[in-house]
């Protein structure tokens, strides 16, 4: 189970995009981001696939968890964390090359706009870019968090929300809520959606087998204390 501590850090970024969700000025300029020809295509596609193959195939670059040095080919490079609770920046990874020590830096930002200057990132910058995107339609979108290893999106459709992941292709990237537990073996605890003032539990949408959740909560339901910890966040 992942500790509160954990959760805390991860609130404070949920909270600050989900606060930026709701700002039009950020939301205006990511909506131009949007070619015009995919405007149109959206405009009667309900399920969103022009968005997410742009998205996807012609926006946003994948950042790969271990890289390859780009001087001598040697791989995998050590990575070194740095911190950084000031402004946009969430921390930055420097990845060194263990043969000739050339370096190369990735940045990971909180800050919806230098996200969309960089293009690049993993699930995080992605749903977090996406989500504004989407919020700029406007489509009500908000993050979701399964505090294994992966975020996606929820967007507001017909009055229901929807699993998004803009990571996946089409179709797997529209509704495919058990795709994880079915694919990738996850074994979920608490998968929570955020919004700017509330923290939900959304767990029972992406499991076929509650009750093997049930089993691994126990018997203390923790949303009443994670609620309070966003609260204070
Ligand atoms: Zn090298």
């Amino acid at each position: 189970m992942t500790q509160f501590p954990s959760y805390a850090s991860s609130f404070r970024l949920y909270k600050s995009v989900s606060e930026q969700y709701n700002d039009r000025s950020i939301l205006d300029s990511v909506k131009r981001l949007i070619p015009e020809k995919v405007l149109h295509l959206i405009a009667d596609d309900q399920t969103l696939k022009p968005l997410l193959h742009w998205f996807k195939n012609d926006f946003m670059k994948w950042m790969p968890k271990e890289l390859q040095c780009i001087r001598c080919n040697n791989r995998p490079m050590s990575i070194q964390l740095v911190d950084a609770n000031s402004g946009a920046l969430r921390k930055t990874e420097i990845h060194v090359c263990n043969v000739c020590g050339s370096e190369q830096i990735f940045q990971r930002y909180d800050n919806i706009l230098r996200i969309a200057e960089t293009r690049v990132g993993r699930c995080s910058e992605w749903s977090i870019l996406f989500g504004a995107i989407t919020n700029s339609l406007p489509i009500q979108t908000r993050i979701v968090h399964d505090y294994l290893d992966h975020c996606w999106n929820e967007s507001l459709i017909n009055n229901k929300w929807v699993h998004i992941d803009s990571t996946l292709d089409y179709p797997i990237s529209f509704d495919h809520p058990y795709y994880y537990e079915q694919n990738w073996g996850k074994n979920y605890e608490y998968v929570l959606a955020f919004s700017a003032n509330s923290v939900e539990d959304v767990t029972t949408r992406y499991t076929q087998q509650w009750y093997l959740v049930q089993k691994r909560r126990g018997r203390k339901d923790k949303m009443k204390e994670l609620r309070e910890i966003y609260y204070r966040t």
